[in-house]
């Protein structure tokens, strides 16, 4: 194994965003901007799980994964 697992929604943490903020998504029913962010604590992870916008609190992209096991 060498891509860790999202431990929010199982799949492999292929991207990570760097979105300690989150981001502003166009929602078209409401016809205003709507704020997209993995926690609504200050508080925040700094990176998250681009598929589910699960806190990947425990990861840090920077490590070298190709030797973990599991
Ligand atoms: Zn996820």
């Amino acid at each position: 194994m060498s891509v860790p697992d999202c431990p929010h929604c199982g799949k492999p943490a292929t991207r990570v965003l760097d979105l300690a903020y989150g981001y502003w998504e166009w929602d078209d029913e409401s016809a205003r901007y709507q704020h997209r962010t993995c926690s609504e604590r200050v508080d925040v992870a700094p990176w998250v799980h681009h598929e589910c916008m699960g806190e990947l609190r425990d990861l840090h992209p920077q490590n070298d994964y190709s030797t973990t096991a599991g």
